[in-house]
């Protein structure tokens, strides 16, 4: 029916009927990004995160994916909180504002979640930033985050550095790529020795995978990741690469050879270990997927 020909009454309750669709839809959504995360399907375009499949693939901008996804992560292990988005009772916004009160607090346990989201359903935003007391929440998405990783400097090193300048008087920056200079020669010394004598563990029921074999898979894959996503191609990935055992995973034979071993990202592997074991499987050994 024509919207401008609906009387008052039809108006009103069929705008009810539409917004309650609208709220349906976006906990069908939720759902969906959830399965997709479970299964780390967004690995499959190459993507390092969830946020940037959503925004990459799906078309949201960097803030609606990032409060979908929040959300999403919030009811993930909810059935409460859950039933709350889906009937409404907590928008987006609030899922937000709840999620950035929870990251402050140290109890992070289902519970505790639990009992802030009751405080806040069904309340008017201002209000639940009021019960909550924290700021108006803007998306904290940051690219250069993922793009950059930050660095750990734990205190030793700090003390090891603020020793040697003033032993040496040399930059921080240039002492630190010394000390690493010297590691990389350090290793590369012990590759040419194992080069020499092979380890006679490789190719032996054991997940130790020599230098070598390390160094020749390093290099075959250019220092990238190798896997070949179904929609992407092959991934750009150069940050936390592992060892994977692929064409046969080790816990059913698998070799430590170079042709059943590749070199992956981190979420590589985890997608790697889900086609192979089951998303089920990679929640046993993790107790549940961390959606925290
Ligand atoms: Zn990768």
């Amino acid at each position: 029916m024509i919207i401008e020909k609906m009387s008052d009454d039809k108006l009103l309750k069929s705008v009810l009927l539409e917004v309650k669709k609208e709220k349906d839809q976006l906990h069908i959504v939720l759902l969906h990004l959830k399965e997709i995360y479970r299964r780390r399907l967004f690995t499959e375009y190459n993507c390092r995160t969830l946020n940037e499949y959503c925004v990459e693939e799906l078309g949201y901008t960097r803030g609606e994916a990032y409060y979908r996804v929040t959300a999403m992560k919030l009811m993930a292990n909810s059935d409460q909180i859950e039933k709350a988005i889906q009937k409404g009772e907590l928008s987006l916004t609030a899922a937000v504002v709840a999620s950035d009160y929870l990251t402050k607090q140290s109890d992070k346990s289902v519970a505790k979640k639990e009992e802030v989201i009751s405080k806040i359903v069904g309340v008017p935003i201002s209000k639940a930033r009021e019960i909550l007391s924290t700021p108006p929440s803007r998306p904290s998405y940051s690219p250069k985050s993922e793009v950059l990783p930050k660095l750990k400097v734990s205190k030793k090193i700090l003390k090891l550095l603020n020793e040697l300048q003033d032993l040496t008087g040399e930059d921080q920056t240039k002492l630190l790529e010394v000390a690493l200079e010297d590691k990389l020669k350090q290793v590369k010394k012990c590759e040419l020795k194992a080069i020499r004598r092979p380890s006679p563990i490789q190719g032996t029921r054991s997940r130790y995978i020599s230098q070598v074999i390390k160094r020749k898979i390093r290099r075959r894959a250019g220092y990238t990741c190798e896997h070949v996503s179904m929609h992407r191609g092959r991934c750009t990935e150069t940050r936390n690469l592992e060892f994977d055992h692929y064409i046969i995973p080790y816990s059913k034979g698998g070799k430590n050879t170079l042709e059943n071993l590749r070199l992956v990202c981190k979420n590589h592997n985890t997608r790697q270990f889900i086609l192979d074991f089951g998303a089920k499987s990679l929640e046993k050994i993790c107790l549940k997927i961390s959606f925290s």
